[in-house]
């Protein structure tokens, strides 16, 4: 009985392969003249050539048995990731921004993928060996390997991404052909590709938060689209590729999709009204995070006899008595003058009341003038906040508002390196009202009129974001 089972298994899985390898074969058949369909890394190979992660030469070949360079391969790793892949400067000095990798090798550094020699150097031209791209496939894709090379090989065999070689060993020191180059990433980024009955566990659900979301075959808009979910389905999560994540629809279909259309709550909860007439969600659904910063001991920048703790605060509570008036769900991580911890007490809060948006405010210093907000803009690994696109449309209305509100100097939204933009699991900004040590921003955050603009301006830049998100925001312009 077993050995039928067996049997009746490998059979199914033939089966499988064949047509699954069939139609992929058809449709990519003719990209390289030296690939035939038998070639064992053809899958693989027809994959990355489909997103534009790797390419032929100008005739056509692709030359599966020629070394790679370092810096070929992390261009590869770089567009695998979809990093920003614009030549630039790089901290290397013998990367320039002339070299055709320069943008991928310093966008890879930014996310700490690559790190270089001791000496400084990144030696583009040196050959690039299987123990060095296991290493670089671990940190991209986020695997645990204790920072040495046999735990990166460890992680890529236990994956079944690839195998330990003839001799017994991963052959950590040997160079890399590119046939290998295009088995690590493919694998690394289709599961279904690996060796050994490769499976993911899909856990965390999320819901579509646009009108409709395609699911691709791989973690780009270069890959074909295999299913459109529609508005507020539900999906579990695999693993991320970049800002792109593996997901798991409700019929079982699997496939990548970005995660800026994703959202934690979901938006069929309780609070959601299907009968509204403006077609519009409910914001009593959302939970809005507001966090006043610094406090208690620490006063934050301080100017002309004030301090930022209290100007923040006191705008904070005056917005307060705005977002009452709206069934937006607030949460505040201060309402009072207390010392918060900033890494404890206030990116695990909002985790904790499962916010949807968070807006920390700010006043500046250094002796600049204007207002300006941030937002975490790099797409990076699941370590970051991956809501980027979502954090800087957030921070762009409500800077638009601000500096009209407060006519103060338009400094601009920024990508900013804060804590709680940085590592926060929602769309999040960092607001900077005004200058505390400049006389003119000073004298306006000391006024109790300009505190309630700031207010106002923060609430409207809410509710701006909350409207483009296609809620139903009208009937709370009037609350100003
Ligand atoms: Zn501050």
């Amino acid at each position: 009985m077993k050995t039928f089972a067996k049997l009746l298994l490998g059979l199914v899985v033939f089966i499988f392969s064949i047509c699954t390898l069939d139609t992929s074969k058809t449709e990519a058949a003719t990209t390289f003249k030296d690939i035939s369909t038998n070639h064992p890394a053809f899958d693989e190979i027809a994959f990355l050539a489909q997103g534009k992660i790797t390419s032929g030469d100008e005739n056509g070949y692709f030359k599966p048995r020629q070394n790679v360079t370092r810096a070929e391969f992390a261009a590869m790793v770089g567009r695998a990731l979809n990093l920003d892949g614009t030549k630039k400067k790089t901290k290397f000095k013998d990367v320039g921004s002339g070299n055709f990798a320069s943008g991928y090798i310093q966008s890879a550094v930014d996310k700490k993928i690559i790190s270089g020699y001791s000496d400084g150097s990144f030696k583009p031209n040196g050959l690039v060996t299987r123990g060095e791209m296991a290493i670089m496939i671990s940190r991209a894709f986020g695997y645990e390997f204790n920072n040495t090379t046999s735990g990166a090989a460890k992680a890529i065999t236990s994956r079944g991404i690839d195998t330990t070689q003839a001799d017994g060993t991963f052959a950590a020191e040997r160079q890399a052909v590119r046939e290998e180059t295009a088995i690590f990433i493919a694998r690394a980024i289709d599961y279904t590709m690996r060796l050994n009955n490769p499976s993911v566990s899909f856990s965390s659900e999320r819901y579509v938060t646009s009108s409709t979301l395609n699911v691709r075959k791989g973690p780009s808009t270069n890959y074909n689209v295999v299913k459109v979910l529609k508005y507020k389905e539900k999906v579990t999560l695999g693993y991320q590729v970049g800002n792109w994540v593996l997901i798991k629809a409700d019929d079982n279909t699997i496939g990548f999709v970005s995660t800026d259309y994703l959202s934690t709550s979901n938006p069929t909860s309780s609070g959601d009204n299907p009968g509204d007439t403006s077609g519009g969600k409910s914001l009593a659904s959302q939970v809005l995070v507001i966090d006043p910063g610094h406090g208690g001991t620490d006063p934050g920048k301080v100017g002309f006899g004030l301090k930022e703790k209290d100007i923040v605060l006191n705008t904070s509570l005056l917005l307060k008595k705005l977002l009452i008036q709206t069934p937006l769900n607030v949460k505040y991580t201060r309402e009072t003058d207390v010392t918060l911890d900033l890494v404890k007490d206030r990116v695990p809060y909002a985790l904790s009341v499962k916010g949807n948006t968070f807006v920390s405010i700010h006043a500046n210093g250094g002796g600049g003038t204007g207002s300006e907000t941030y937002y975490w803009g790099k797409v990076s690994k699941a370590a970051t906040n991956p809501y980027v696109s979502d954090s800087k449309m957030l921070a762009e209305f409500i800077q638009k508002r601000l500096v009209v509100a407060l006519d103060t100097r338009d400094r601009g939204i920024k990508h900013g390196d804060f804590h709680v933009i940085r590592e926060n699991q929602m769309p999040a900004v960092l607001v900077e009202l005004a200058f505390m040590d400049t006389k003119a921003d000073s004298e306006k955050l000391n006024s109790p009129v300009y505190r309630q603009k700031a207010a106002e301006a923060i609430y409207l830049g809410i509710l701006d974001y909350y409207k483009a998100k296609g809620f139903d925001v009208a009937p709370y312009y009037d609350v100003v």
